[in-house]
């Protein structure tokens, strides 16, 4: 099966991913990961990509597209997650999947509701010194603002900020709502509630994919 999983940064995608890799045995491709192992190689692209990275930079879509084209070549059961991100990128990966000869078979989107992923983002905290993570409200330390494991400061990361996200989210539901409703028209999308427990809704997608294969 060839699947993309497409959601909001706090959708919990990268969560529903790594249960359906592990259900249907897929190689579970997160394109931030392939970017960290690329820099590791000793490439060309790899080069290119770890002096982007270094600098900060988005990786250009060319560059990303060359790297996934590879990794697609010899894999014929994957999910991906982080790509593609804009239609752009979306037709792109159509195009390399049809000089392949194999399309992408399921997209699955995860929706949760803005005011849900602003709770779930914003509410995280992570200890300064041992990098533990907490949350304010689902997972918050026995004492406020200080570490349960080695009592150091808890901290906001400056991405989870109020305003970072509601900006993020933007951007998101403007990038993504064209690609959604790409593979929509092609009868492949699945959409599911990201709201509630992690396993039941793994669970409840493995079904509707077994049902579907
Ligand atoms: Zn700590």
């Amino acid at each position: 099966m060839r699947l993309v999983i497409l959601g909001a940064s706090g959708a919990g995608k990268g969560t529903q991913a790594q249960a359906l890799a592990k259900h249907f045995g897929m190689k579970h491709i997160s394109t931030g990961d392939i970017l960290r192992e690329e820099v590791k190689k000793d490439s060309a692209i790899c080069r290119a990509v770890k002096r982007l990275m270094d600098r900060g930079d988005l990786v250009p879509d060319e560059l990303m597209l060359s790297i996934l084209e590879g990794i697609l070549v010899e894999e014929d059961n994957f999910i991906l997650d982080g790509y593609p991100r804009t239609f752009s990128q979306a037709l792109a990966l159509n195009a390399i999947c049809d000089r392949l000869g194999t399309p992408i078979d399921v997209a699955v989107s995860i929706e949760v509701p803005d005011d849900e992923v602003i709770q779930r983002i914003t509410g995280r905290t992570v200890c300064s010194k041992c990098a533990t993570m907490f949350h304010t409200i689902f997972l918050p330390p026995k004492v406020h603002g200080i570490c349960d494991v080695c009592g150091a400061t808890l901290t906001q990361r400056p991405d989870d900020t109020m305003d970072t996200v509601k900006h993020r989210l933007k951007l998101f539901h403007a990038l993504t709502e064209p690609i959604i409703d790409f593979y929509r028209r092609q009868g492949i999308l699945i959409s599911r509630n990201g709201v509630g427990d992690a396993e039941e809704i793994a669970a409840d997608l493995i079904k509707t994919l077994e049902e579907k294969s």
